[in-house]
């Protein structure tokens, strides 16, 4: 049970309003680490509209059984075989 120092026991509404303005802060949050994950983003493929948002490369390349480019050295990276075949070439 949640309480609230000044209201006791909190209601619905009132957990509704602090998880919106939770979210806000988190999309906040997520839209300032964009230009810190894209200026340490090592993909060369610049135009992809994932660039910079590292949880949609992660589940873009997750569906497709791969990992993203910044798992792969430098020349794994520019092959754009980012396969997990690829990964485990490079890291045994
Ligand atoms: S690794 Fe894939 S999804 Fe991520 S930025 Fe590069 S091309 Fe886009």
């Amino acid at each position: 049970m949640l309480v609230s120092p000044e209201q006791g026991t909190l209601k619905v509404p009132d957990l509704l309003y602090i998880l919106l303005v939770n979210y806000e802060r988190e999309v906040d949050m997520m839209e300032c680490t964009i230009e810190k994950n894209t200026a340490a983003c090592t993909c060369t493929y610049d135009s992809c509209p994932r660039k910079g948002k590292c949880c949609e490369c992660v589940a873009y390349h997750r569906s497709k059984k791969q990992l993203p480019g910044c798992f792969f050295s430098p020349e794994g990276e520019a092959s754009y075989d980012r396969s997990y075949r690829r990964f485990i070439m490079e890291n045994t």
